[in-house]
């Protein structure tokens, strides 16, 4: 019995490649990443790039020394470099390793490698700064209305939220700035570029939103992508762009200029944590408080989600973009106009703010 058990053991120990120390982490040479993964390794001496392709697969572009890659003309940090050993091979730790190729499948692949003792499930955020300064940008303003409804423009409540985001995130130790603290007309790569100046460590975008559907209600969160989640996304993030862009320039080279934009993508992952624990914690405040004044219906929860939206484009840091409600739907447009609502949602921001920063900054 012990000898059979001993001899499945070593059995077992033989068929997985020996993890090695990677960048301070566990990792294995990228030709058995590869290889797991079906996929072949073309090293281009000439370029010093590095390129993973398979059947079916969007090809991954790699750089050795660093931690970014091309996946499909999709820009990824990951969070450990492709690292070169002694003897020359490419070796990856297990982090990167899932972070560039598991998404690439439904699920993770039967059999996919894990160092001892790491957990299952997706890489944890990791921020390599302080979260100290945070920028709010109250969208549109001046002749930009935004939406509007019932002489209510979206300009005017995401400035009176933008204040009292400000006051509850001075209140938990953070430093703010805003883009605009009046009614004034902005340009988008402005507020980008007011953020950068000021060294800003998150980007808030803040909005809200509208349908043609009465019914549409609730808060989403948006981070950057090429692709929108859906033609609504899509919709919106055109809406959102043309209404500051004001240039004689094309819909679809602003487009354009977002997808060549290499900026924010390099901090999508941090996005998503922020956008993830943000959109949480608003959601479940809107509920409570409707819960607490006795109010029925619900406060939907319409995720974190994914489009082109300019103003996130540029921004070298984590960004998110919120639509708080529908100014479109009777009952979030009157709920928006009450400061003591506002406020409940302003606490509610900083909160996912802080435990963004809590969980995310080692
Ligand atoms: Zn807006």
């Amino acid at each position: 019995m012990v000898i059979f058990w001993l001899f499945s053991l070593a059995a077992l120990a033989s068929s997985l490649p020996p993890w090695q120390a990677v960048n301070g982490q566990a990792g294995l040479p990228l030709r058995d990443w590869a290889r797991i993964a079906e996929l072949s390794v073309i090293e281009s001496p000439k370029s010093g790039r590095v390129v993973l392709e398979g059947k079916g697969m969007p090809p991954i572009l790699m750089l050795p020394g660093t931690p970014f890659a091309l996946r499909g003309g999709q820009f990824l940090r990951l969070s450990s470099s492709l690292a070169r050993a002694k003897n020359g091979a490419l070796l990856l730790s297990a982090a990167g390793a899932n972070e560039l190729f598991l998404p690439l499948w439904p699920k993770e692949p039967k059999g996919w490698p894990r160092p001892p003792g790491a957990p299952r499930g997706p890489a944890p955020c990791k921020m390599e700064r302080p979260v100290r300064k945070v920028f709010l940008d109250p969208g549109h303003g001046g002749t930009d209305l935004g939406t509007s409804r019932g002489g209510i423009d979206e300009k005017a409540i995401v400035l009176r939220f933008a204040d009292l985001a400000a006051q509850e995130l001075r209140a938990s130790g953070f430093e703010v700035s805003q883009s605009r603290t009046k009614d004034v007309f902005l340009p988008l790569d402005i507020r980008n570029r007011l953020a950068m100046e000021w060294q800003a460590d998150i980007f808030v975008s803040l909005h809200v939103n509208h349908s043609p559907s009465a019914t549409a209600q609730g808060t989403e969160t948006y981070i950057l992508s090429p692709d929108a989640t859906d033609d609504e996304a899509r919709r919106l993030a055109l809406l959102e762009n043309s209404a500051a862009e004001r240039k004689a320039k094309s819909k679809a080279s602003a487009i354009q200029d977002i997808l060549w934009d290499m900026e924010q993508t390099a901090y999508l992952q941090d996005s998503a944590f922020l956008a993830a624990f943000v959109q949480e914690s608003l959601v479940g405040t809107a509920l409570r408080w409707m819960t607490e004044r006795g109010l029925q219906g619900e406060w939907r929860n319409r995720g974190v989600r994914q489009a082109p939206f300019f103003v996130l484009s540029r921004a070298p840091m984590p960004a998110i973009l919120v639509e708080l409600g529908y100014l479109s739907h009777k009952r979030d447009r009157e709920f928006l106009q009450k400061d003591i609502f506002l406020q409940s949602l302003a606490k509610a921001l900083a909160q996912g703010i802080k435990k963004y920063r809590d969980i995310c900054v080692p």
